[in-house]
Order: C-alpha cells, then sequence, then structure tokens
C-alpha cells in the first residue's frame, strides 16, 4: 500500500489497470535541471572580503575578476558584464545604433525578439534548418529590405548557427551580425570560440543555464571601442558625477553575483564531463528508436552540453511529443517543450507578413516535435536508463 502515497489517483488508476510500470515510477520529482552549485563554505569566505570592503555593484573587485576570468574562459577580448542576459542583449543593440528591420528566428526564447521590440527594431523572421534548427541561411536574403540593418541569429541548443554564410550576406548587404549565445557557453566551432564569429554574441547566466550567476549576462563583441559606451549604457549614461551622455538603464551585474560566478567557474569543466557522459547515456538507449532523434549532436569542446534536446516524429513514433511530454510525467519526470510557443505566434506580431504561419514551415512543425529531456551532472545513469524506457516502451 506504501505505493498509493507516492502516486496521484490517476496514476494508481493506471497502474491498477497495468499501465504504469511501477519499477520505472521516480519517488522524487526529476526536473529538467539543476542548478551548479558551488561549495557554500567557499561562497562564503569570498562573501565576507565583500562585507569587509562593503563594495556591493558598481565597477566592484569581484566583477573585475569575473570579467577576466570570463575572457580567459571564452577565449574573447571584449566582455562586458550585465545584470542578465536579456538586458545584454537590448543594449548590445542599443550600442549598435541600430534601426529599422533585424531578420531573425522565430524558434527561439521570447527574450530574443523582445530585446528587439525595446529598441523599436522590427523583427522579420525568417525560417529555420531541419537539422541544426538555427536560421537558415540560404533564406535571409528574400527578406532583406532597405530598411533591414541586422541579423540575430540563436545558436539554438548550442547548436551553431551557420556563422560563414551569415556573414557573408551581412558583408554584402552591409548587416551587423548579432548573436543570442545563451546556450552556447563555452561552444566552440572550427576551433575558434563562438564569441569570435559575428560583431556581439550575448551569452545568460540565469540559474538554468551551465554557467550561472544566479541571474546575469555577458556580451561580447569584436569592436573594442564598444566597452565605454556598454558601461555608460548599463548606469544609466553616466560619464561621471557632473555629465549624463546618454539615455542608459541600469543593468549592471553585482559583486555577489561576481562571486557565485567566480565560483561556479571553477566547477564547469567537470560539469560538462558528467553532462558528456549523460549525453552518451541517452543515445545509446534512444538509438535506433524510429521517430526519436537527438537534436543536440555536439561533442568536446564543439558542445555547450547546455541541453539534451530530442525531436519527435509523431508518424514514426507513433505518439506525439506532447503525448510523451504527458506520460513522462506521470512518472514523475519533468520535461520541456523547448522552444514554445514560437515567438512569431506573438500576439503582437500578428501583423507581420514574416511571421505568417504559411512562410515558416519548419518551424512550425520543430514547435510541434522539440523536447528538452531532463539534463545535469548529478543526473544518474539508472535515470537516464528509466527515463529513455519510458521513451522505448511508449511505442
Ligand atoms: C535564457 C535565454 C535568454 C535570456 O537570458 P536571461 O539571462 O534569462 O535574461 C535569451 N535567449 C535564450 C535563447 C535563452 O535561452
Amino acid at each position: 500500500m506504501q505505493i498509493v502515497t507516492v502516486l496521484c489517483i490517476s496514476r494508481y488508476e493506471k497502474f491498477m489497470k497495468g499501465a504504469i510500470n511501477i519499477e520505472i515510477l521516480f519517488k522524487d520529482p526529476i526536473y529538467i535541471t539543476r542548478p551548479l552549485l558551488p561549495n557554500l563554505q567557499d561562497v562564503y569566505s569570498k562573501l565576507s572580503e565583500v562585507w569587509e570592503s562593503k563594495w556591493l555593484t558598481n565597477n566592484g573587485p569581484q566583477q573585475i575578476n569575473l570579467e577576466k576570468a570570463l575572457k580567459e574562459y571564452l577565449h574573447v577580448e571584449n566582455l562586458s558584464l550585465f545584470n542578465n542576459g536579456t538586458s545584454a542583449l537590448l543594449l548590445g543593440l542599443k550600442a549598435l545604433d541600430l534601426t529599422g528591420e533585424v531578420i531573425t528566428t522565430p524558434f527561439t526564447f521570447p527574450a530574443t525578439v523582445q530585446a528587439l521590440d525595446w529598441n523599436n527594431l522590427t523583427p522579420i523572421f525568417s525560417d529555420i534548418d531541419s537539422t541544426t534548427l538555427t536560421l537558415d541561411a540560404a533564406k535571409i536574403e528574400s527578406l532583406i529590405t532597405e530598411k533591414t540593418t541586422a541579423i540575430l541569429g540563436v545558436h539554438t541548443f548550442g547548436n551553431p548557427c551557420d556563422v560563414e554564410q551569415i556573414q557573408l550576406i551581412a558583408n554584402k548587404y552591409n548587416l551587423k551580425v548579432i548573436y543570442d549565445g545563451a546556450h552556447s557557453f563555452g561552444t566552440s566551432l572550427n576551433n575558434k570560440p563562438i564569441g569570435y564569429y559575428g560583431d556581439m554574441t550575448m551569452f545568460s547566466f540565469h540559474a538554468t543555464k551551465l554557467f550561472n550567476t544566479v541571474e546575469g549576462g555577458a556580451l561580447t563583441f569584436s569592436d573594442a571601442s564598444l566597452v565605454e559606451k556598454l558601461s555608460l549604457l548599463k548606469n544609466f549614461g553616466i560619464a561621471n558625477p557632473e555629465e549624463v551622455v546618454l539615455s542608459g538603464l541600469n543593468a549592471k551585474l553585482n559583486e555577489i553575483q561576481a562571486v557565485v560566478g567566480l565560483e561556479v567557474l571553477k566547477l564547469v569543466e567537470t560539469e560538462r564531463k558528467k553532462r558528456h557522459v549523460i549525453k552518451r547515456a541517452y543515445e545509446y538507449y534512444l538509438k535506433d528508436v524510429p521517430g526519436i532523434n537527438v537534436l543536440t549532436k555536439l561533442e568536446g569542446d564543439d558542445s555547450s552540453y547546455q541541453y539534451f534536446v530530442i525531436q519527435i516524429e509523431e508518424e514514426l513514433y507513433g505518439k506525439s511529443r506532447d503525448w510523451l511530454h504527458e506520460t513522462l510525467k506521470e512518472y514523475n519526470v519533468y520535461t520541456r517543450k523547448y522552444f514554445y510557443p514560437l515567438c512569431s505566434d506573438f500576439e503582437w506580431y500578428e501583423h507581420l507578413e514574416s511571421a505568417q504561419k504559411v512562410n515558416l514551415p519548419i518551424a512550425q512543425k520543430a514547435v510541434k516535435q522539440v523536447l528538452a529531456l531532463p539534463y545535469y551532472g548529478e543526473l544518474q545513469i539508472e535515470s537516464v536508463e528509466k527515463i529513455c524506457k519510458v521513451i522505448r516502451d511508449s511505442i
């Protein structure tokens, strides 16, 4: 009868009918991710330095240390820290003085397109590539008008965009290239760090991201002269006690966030190694399942190990993505439809020609098929086995 205590009624009924395999049921919920948390004592000792200094924000020593450490880790020359990834992107776009239209992907997190909205830039949605789910470079050119000033790509699930093709188009039409690299911390491509590509890349340090500062973010960029402008933009445009030179925002990363970041950074390599093993386990248990396609294929230094995402082809698998998402819940496994919904389907873009469903067939299909599975270093291989058993036995 102990079973009853861990099962809700519908689960219990299903169990009685033999539809739930009790061997597989998780007693404690398995979440999509768990934040990478540093040793609390180490955080305490660094925090006591901050307490003693009484310097809590505005270019403090911890922030400067984190900036330096991240430049090394990401192999970039120019990096600016922000209180979150969204404000980093928002102010990065502002720093580039963009106007008019920006070509972007509908298959992303709302923040990408909302950063355009806040800059009075019109997103022009371009369809995605069916294998990487990033912008399909072949579709971009036909959307360029005299109002286009930039291309904003997303390295979806850490899969890099077609950076070379995108750069060729940008050069031809004199456009800026910005990447939302929220999923691509530590990713490299052709032996180059991901931040090397384009004019600017945004990274998010939200708690759910591989590297976190609780909340936080950064921009990396090629034009060193932007360092000063970005510092102004994230601090109300205050140049000195006598002068305010532009309209900015408050978007500074504080000393407490920086302390957490410095400690989390020490754990990232080990976390990546653990996630590599988990990825291998998932791939092993899911290989040969008809209709289940692993989307995050990169390995080693090329991969950010940010998410483990599968695509479910209903015709082959026999069940829909939504069905699997709900069924895994019955077993206490929480997956995420990610990204969902499609940004081009937001109500306030209804009037845009490029947002119409008929113009975005690949994105419309992908948004019904993707599912991010639980993925974090502490996830046990036995748990991966059980999750995959539900997925396999469901067909
Ligand atoms: C997390 C995320 C963001 C937002 O970053 P925040 O740090 O939470 O503001 C933007 N874009 C993508 C693709 C993300 O996954």
